[in-house]
């Protein structure tokens, strides 16, 4: 049994290398971090007491190019649940085909707690931290849970102070400072892509499939709000505070509307009032978990009625209930996949920024379509027509780029 999220990760990596039959070096030379930073973030706080928050910097693999992976601001954040999403980005960015490796930060906060004067003060204090090991060419924050482009725009205030103007050194920023159109809805144009995709080739008929999606951040808003234009019925959608649920459809603008102006789902009257645990076991035909890891577990594996599940959110299924939902034949699309509209267009943000040019909103998310979709038929391609899953595949692509480059370059 893994004792912690980052063996679980290593449970699906183990399963692709033996597949690939990777030699043992090899093998642990790609499973393990490359570097990992752990630092403290003292903060004063707006009463004059001053707050000691752990922060933390892996970057898991960097034989691809740059590390690039998002920094997340979470009182469960600590290294193990960093180093896990840091070896997800290097299989991640391996798989959308970027010239990336993969890495992930963290700060032990409940950012919700703090005022904007103090979220900014921890943020340029990680962001000072962490400098040694952050740049355009070595490694490239991005928003992540909890963060968002305001925070970007600290971190590159704070780099900028001591390096010069450098917008390429974090993406997700705000597009008066050298973002890139499309940024924020990339993550949830990404997964309505895959979605369209999918429902092509299962023959789903949109205005007959029943959406629910856990998480109404900047993943699952976009997401929820790009899949009602394409004509799918969102049932149900949650957040933090519980979610809502209409047979009918949740009125996606209306909900994001009530959203900004109490902070959260609750009291919304489009819908009746329902729990997240009741969104995961609601019947539906497509499940997107797009909020935390770890939600579908062996506890409640079972009672997932949706019979197609695209993971928007990093790891938000265990290995054991993957294991279970296999058996029962529920079609899983995998984070590293689902998820990389993210990091594809931070990807093409860091591009503009290197060249000082920007892109149009078109260009940006046609070429995100391709991206994401050039993936969505790799993967499926190698599933050799269900003989194994959508992850399988996945990983393997993703390790098998990855260690091709890591022998190109002469380590092992
Ligand atoms: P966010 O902070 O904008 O939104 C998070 C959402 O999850 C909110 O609606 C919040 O209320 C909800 N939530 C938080 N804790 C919860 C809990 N315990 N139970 C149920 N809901 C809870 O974050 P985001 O950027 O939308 O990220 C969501 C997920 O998507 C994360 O797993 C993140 O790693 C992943 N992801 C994000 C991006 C991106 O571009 N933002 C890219 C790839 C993957």
């Amino acid at each position: 049994m893994p004792n912690s999220v980052f063996e679980e990760v290593n449970l699906f990596f183990d399963a692709a290398a033996d597949r690939l039959g990777l030699e043992d070096g090899l093998r642990q030379m790609l499973k393990r971090p490359w570097r990992e930073l752990l630092v403290q973030v003292p903060v004063r706080m707006d009463d004059g007491r001053v707050n000691v928050f752990n922060g933390f910097r892996v970057q898991h693999n960097g034989a691809r190019g740059p590390y690039k992976g998002g920094v997340r601001f979470h009182p469960n954040a600590d290294l193990e649940e960093v180093r896990a999403l840091a070896s997800l980005m290097t299989w991640k960015t391996a798989l959308a085909g970027l010239p990336y490796g993969g890495a992930k930060g963290g700060v032990q906060v409940d950012p919700g707690q703090l005022s904007t004067g103090e979220l900014n003060r921890l943020t340029r204090r990680y962001t000072q931290n962490i400098e040694h090991l952050i740049g355009p060419n070595r490694d490239i924050p991005a928003p992540d849970l909890g963060t968002n482009a305001q925070t970007m725009a600290w971190m590159m205030d704070a780099y900028g102070l001591s390096n010069g103007h450098s917008p390429a050194v974090v993406t997700g920023k705000p597009v008066e400072m050298g973002g890139s159109l499309g940024r924020q809805s990339a993550t949830g144009r990404g997964v309505s892509y895959v979605l369209s995709s999918v429902s092509e080739d299962l023959k789903l008929d949109p205005s007959k499939t029943r959406v629910a999606i856990q998480g109404f951040g900047n993943v699952g808003f976009w997401a929820a709000k790009l899949i009602e234009e394409m004509g799918y019925i969102v049932t149900a959608v949650s957040g933090v505070d519980g979610g809502a649920y209409n047979s009918k459809g949740i009125d996606v603008k209306s909900l994001g509307e009530h959203q900004e102006n109490t902070g959260g789902i609750s009291g919304f009257t489009g819908g009746e009032p329902i729990s997240n645990q009741e969104l995961l076991e609601l019947e539906c035909d497509v499940l997107i978990p797009a909020a935390i890891d770890n939600v579908i577990t062996e506890d409640n594996a079972s009672l997932v009625q949706a019979s197609l599940i695209l993971e928007a959110a990093n790891h938000p299924i265990t290995p054991e209930a993957d294991q279970l939902l296999n058996e029962r034949k529920v079609l899983i699309l995998p984070d590293i996949l689902v998820n990389a509209g993210g990091v594809i267009v931070s990807y093409f943000e860091w591009t503009q920024n290197l060249q000082e040019f920007r892109w149009e909103e078109e260009r940006v998310n046609q070429e995100l379509k391709k991206t994401i979709l050039r993936s969505y038929q790799e993967v499926r391609d190698r599933t050799g027509g269900g003989l194994i899953t959508p992850r399988s595949a996945s990983f393997q692509i993703g390790v098998e780029r990855v260690a091709h480059v890591v022998q190109l370059r002469g380590f092992v």
